[in-house]
């Protein structure tokens, strides 16, 4: 039902658009049927875990799909980051972005190493060669690249940086599964990529992570580092852990490989429905995934301008919540700005501008399966509504929200 007036508003009183929440995550999930039969054989096998027959076949159908010589799966993104430090053998310094999952810093302190956080280019919200080069000094050791949103992040600029520095150059992929940068799928960018495969993520596993990689010795590394114990490889690593993907894992892995052309698909005809609509909303501009490139559509990603508008970002994000459009704001605050980060590396709270004017004006819009293209329109008239009632919304919404 669409509103009359601002008193109907959920954020005023009145009832909301939606009964069910509409979510920002992805949340595919497999056929039961399909799921049902792939767990039965599980059983019957009576093989869970320690690198089974699921998980290598998957292994094998992923590096195929992001076209590298190996991929190694693990429990999930997070365990992928850390086995990947150790598998690099990185110490000193790492270079990163602040507008990222707080994972990817987590993951270098869990390591053992320094973040050191670099500013984003304001239109791809992504690193630079230009920005990262300043802050290399002698205690660098590699610089961590976030495809964030799926775009690209300089694979050519960072490649050429980290050669002429002799650092090692990796990226957090976890965007970026079926996103392409100049025709090449965006795993195979640096010495090694990270995957995850959260149930918020465009391939899903419920819980899942890998590691994509061409060099063959770091493979090793990378398959000895993630097991505690028992390892198809002995290769030499200061210290490892237990990161095994399990069979359920793998089995909702491939399930979910399987449909990824027509989960993107679908992503895709809810994501160009929402840009075909904010083409007329004034004070809200779309931002696009990289044209001439594929991706998996996994993100409506929206840049506020508050003047322009009328109201804030965050009055916005209230109207939409109060309605069960669960709109999020990542990734709000910048990592630089997380109290335990701060605490250590108090430095950067006013060297990331541009990082700082993305987190105050972002949101995601609702796109997966819990979105149809009907409900991606009543979205839109809803943010049409308040656009055209922007005095009325600024005077009487308070935000509370709090979180992302
Ligand atoms: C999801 C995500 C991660 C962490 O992955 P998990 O599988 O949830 O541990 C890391 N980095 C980015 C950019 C992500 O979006």
């Amino acid at each position: 039902m669409s509103k009359r007036s601002i008193a109907e508003l959920a954020s005023m009183g009145g009832s909301p658009v939606f009964s069910d929440a509409l979510h920002v995550g992805q949340l595919h999930l497999p056929e039961w049927d399909d799921f049902e039969r792939a767990f039965e054989q599980i059983f019957e096998r009576r093989y869970f875990t320690n690198h089974g027959p699921l998980v290598r076949e998957f292994d094998r159908k992923f590096a195929e799909h992001v076209g590298t010589k190996h991929a190694i799966s693990v429990t999930n993104g997070t365990i992928a980051l850390m086995v990947a430090c150790k598998a690099l053998k990185l110490r000193g310094e790492v270079i990163v972005p602040a507008l990222t999952f707080p994972a990817t810093a987590q993951a270098l302190v869990w390591a053992g190493l320094v973040p050191v956080f670099c500013d984003v280019d304001p239109t791809t919200h992504n690193l630079t060669a230009d920005l990262v080069e300043p802050l290399i000094t002698q205690d660098t050791t590699a610089i961590l690249g976030v495809h964030l949103w799926g775009r690209a992040c300089d694979p050519d600029g960072l490649q050429e940086l980290s050669r002429t520095h002799g650092l090692k150059l990796f990226y957090d992929a976890c965007h970026g599964i079926g996103c392409t940068y100049k025709g090449r799928m965006v795993g195979q960018f640096g010495a090694l990529a990270v995957f995850s495969f959260h149930a918020t993520k465009a391939l899903s596993a419920a819980e899942g992570g890998c590691l994509v990689t061409d060099d063959d010795d770091l493979a090793d590394l990378i398959r000895t580092a993630r097991n505690f114990h028992v390892s198809e490889s002995f290769a030499d690593v200061a210290v490892r852990i237990n990161g095994k993907m399990t069979e359920c894992q793998a089995a909702m892995a491939l399930l979910s490989l399987e449909r990824f052309p027509a989960i993107a698909e679908q992503n895709r005809l809810l994501y160009e429905r929402y840009r075909e609509r904010f083409g007329s909303i004034g004070g809200l501009s779309f931002v696009d995934h990289a044209l001439g490139e594929e991706s998996n559509y996994q993100y409506c990603v929206v840049e506020v301008e508050s003047d322009e508008l009328g109201f804030s970002r965050d009055k916005l994000v209230q109207v939409l919540r109060a309605e069960n459009i669960m709109a999020r704001r990542y990734f709000r605050p910048g990592l630089h700005r997380l109290e335990a980060i701060r605490k250590c590396y108090p430095q950067y709270v006013h060297q990331l501008p541009n990082t700082d004017r993305l987190t105050s004006r972002l949101v995601q819009l609702p796109l997966g399966a819990s979105v149809n293209c009907r409900q991606v329109d009543q979205v839109c008239d809803l943010i049409e509504f308040c656009v055209q009632n922007a005095e009325a919304i600024d005077r009487n919404v308070a935000v509370d929200a709090a979180g992302d």
